[in-house]
């Protein structure tokens, strides 16, 4: 049995290498670094594959939900809500444009932002939503995208998880994660489902305005050379990132496939044990793209089941160890425990079990017969 590992980006990278190294090096000998043909390649084929109108590639995920947010033009002591549960990225940025961060928990099936905590957060000062889509499934976004037109608010939707996932309305009709809401922002972080070899990230929007606003944004707020309309930053995906992304983005479909087969497999091994609850799914097999395969313990220690699997070799995850209105930097004094039920529970059951495209069916047993012995006694 090959040594298991978290994320195998080697692997991944060996069946891909002459692509990518070519496509690399021809980045390097035309020396088109910055904004170079290959870039706007990559957001071309990005644009088809979402049957989305504008890609705006960026530096990374944290910044591509900061310009999203610079570009609807929210205000200090604009209200933003989003998940208790999630990584501190989405929040942070939230943080950083003076912008005021609400928390609210989640739902203990799907981990999703929960619809009824959304409603009982929103003020006269709720500006957006921020749904994360986490560990690779969509939050409930026709019920989000209702409350958004009820009371007048943009939508961001953080799919740093969930690239390539479809997302079904009740009329049967499927659009892709990211898509949904006003504008959509993703990270092509080298773990991600689609990553680059180094910091990478992309805005999707169907709004022409925002698009052409967005564009500028990036850009040192410049939509005419040496002319600066708005305050800007310097965030561009650079053209190695897109000439891997490029290589990676046909095969994203497979790679998903590759995932779910894996999440599949871990299903059938855990179905009849009653300590382990396996990952929610709403139902249909193209919903889910698996970021993590995140598991929910019960009535067993997960400290020693941690321990234990790390004496087997077998690396597993935490995410996250602590809800976002416990973090010192995002206290905030209107917080009650009592609304973070959930968060505060999922907190304490959650386990992440290795999950990437190069999984073998060996080393699949080995981690859910290593899992199930250890409950077992
Ligand atoms: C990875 C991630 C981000 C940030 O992406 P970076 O490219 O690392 O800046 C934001 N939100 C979520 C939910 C993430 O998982």
């Amino acid at each position: 049995m090959k040594k298991i590992q978290m994320v195998d980006l080697k692997g991944q990278y060996n069946d891909i290498k002459d692509e990518v190294n070519n496509s690399i090096q021809n980045v390097i000998e035309t020396t088109t670094f910055i904004n170079g043909p290959k870039v706007h390649e990559f957001q071309k084929n990005l644009e088809t594959y979402l049957d989305v109108k504008h890609v705006i590639p960026c530096a990374n995920g944290t910044d591509a939900l900061q310009i999203a947010m610079m570009g609807l033009g929210l205000k200090p002591g604009d209200e933003v809500i989003t998940a208790d549960f999630t990584f501190a990225a989405t929040v942070e940025v939230i943080a950083l444009l003076q912008l005021t961060p609400v928390l609210v928990d989640v739902n203990l099936d799907d981990f999703n932002i929960n619809i009824e905590a959304v409603k009982k957060a929103i003020t006269s000062k709720t500006k957006a939503i921020v749904p994360v889509h986490l560990f690779g499934q969509c939050a409930n976004m026709e019920a989000i995208l209702e409350l958004a037109k009820t009371h007048n608010l943009y939508v961001i939707e953080d799919n740093a998880q969930a690239i390539g996932a479809n997302y079904t309305y009740k009329d049967g009709s499927k659009v892709k994660a990211g898509t949904i809401g006003n504008v959509g922002a993703t990270s092509f972080f080298p773990s991600k489902n689609l990553g680059c070899y180094g910091d990478g990230g992309a805005i999707f929007t169907n709004d022409d305005a925002l698009a052409h606003t967005i564009r500028g944004i990036v850009n040192h707020g410049m939509y005419e050379r040496y002319h600066h309309d708005v305050v800007g930053v310097n965030s561009r995906l650079d053209s190695i990132q897109a000439a891997v992304l490029d290589a990676k983005l046909k095969r994203l479909d497979s790679y998903n496939q590759a995932r779910l087969y894996a999440a599949n497999k871990y299903d059938a091994a855990f179905k009849d044990i009653d300590n382990i609850v396996v990952p929610f799914r709403n139902g249909l097999e193209d919903s889910h793209v698996f970021h993590q395969y995140t598991l929910k313990i019960k009535g067993v220690d997960r400290d020693a089941l941690v321990k234990h699997l790390s004496e087997k070799n077998i690396p597993c995850g935490v995410y996250y160890p602590i809800p976002l209105h416990k973090q010192k930097a995002y206290l905030d004094a209107r917080y009650k425990e009592s609304d973070f039920e959930v968060t505060n529970q999922l907190v304490k059951e959650v386990i992440s079990l290795p999950m990437h495209t190069e999984l073998e069916d060996d080393q699949i047993e080995f981690i859910t017969s290593t899992i199930i012995k250890f409950i077992n006694g």
